[in-house]
């Protein structure tokens, strides 16, 4: 029965998504200008959002590690792009935790370093098979994710939109936001339709995302 395969195919997927994820993930590098980039092996998943939007917490939890990347709270890192790898494994995947935006009091300088470092990063990175873009899920789409999307589209990276901290939207508010962010994204060229969401204090979506991950590595 069709349903049948396709709910085994899925398990398949998911399986595949612990499997990576519970690998020994460490930190490998953090790089603050184009010039110290890592050579391009394997291929690389790159997350992005604004600061506080969850993604230390997400790729913690992508990884079942508590401090694999740091929080906000912790500066120093936040102006980099971080690199983790498995260790001891050859450079299959690599994940790129891109710095924070919209940091309220940053200053104008500190914004244009930014743009400048990710905008090389993201034109520049053959390897880079996709951006997943963290929108906090009480939030929706702010000014800052707009002009990422645009630099996003300009560099023609693929990238998908991922919410955020879905634990704290009842399941109505939730839709309604997916609807809102899919709706946003559904015309530009190298967004992915589908828009995932996720919890990383209850774990909500966080083995599809796993999956799809994997899926992005070539066996
Ligand atoms: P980053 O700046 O994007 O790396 O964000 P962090 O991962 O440091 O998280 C920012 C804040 O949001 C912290 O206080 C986290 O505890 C909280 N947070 C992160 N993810 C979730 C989540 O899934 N649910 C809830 N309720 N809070 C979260």
């Amino acid at each position: 029965m069709p349903e049948d395969n396709d709910a085994d195919k899925l398990r398949a997927e998911i399986e595949r998504g612990r499997l990576l994820f519970a690998r020994p993930w460490r930190h490998r590098m953090g790089v603050a200008t184009v010039a110290g980039l890592p050579a391009a092996e394997g291929i690389e998943v790159a997350f992005a959002g604004r600061s506080n939007v969850g993604k230390s917490s997400l790729i913690n939890a992508l990884v079942g590690q508590r401090a694999l990347a740091r929080t906000s709270n912790t500066p120093g890192r936040t102006r980099e792009l971080n690199f983790f790898a498995i260790e001891g494994a050859p450079p299959g995947l690599t994940l790129v935790d891109m710095p924070g935006y919209g940091f309220a009091r940053a200053a104008k300088a500190d914004v244009a370093a930014w743009t400048g470092l990710i905008f090389d990063y993201l034109r520049g990175r053959a390897n880079l098979r996709r951006v997943y873009l963290l929108i906090d899920a009480r939030h929706g789409l702010k000014t800052n994710d707009i002009e990422t999307l645009a630099l996003l589209d300009k560099t023609a990276v693929s990238y998908q939109a991922v919410l955020t901290k879905a634990d704290k939207l009842k399941q109505a508010e939730l839709e309604a936001t997916m609807a809102e962010v899919a709706a946003a994204i559904r015309k530009r060229s190298a967004a992915h339709p589908l828009v995932l969401a996720t919890s990383s204090a209850t774990g909500l979506g966080v083995d599809a995302l796993r999956a799809e991950i994997a899926a992005l590595v070539p066996e």
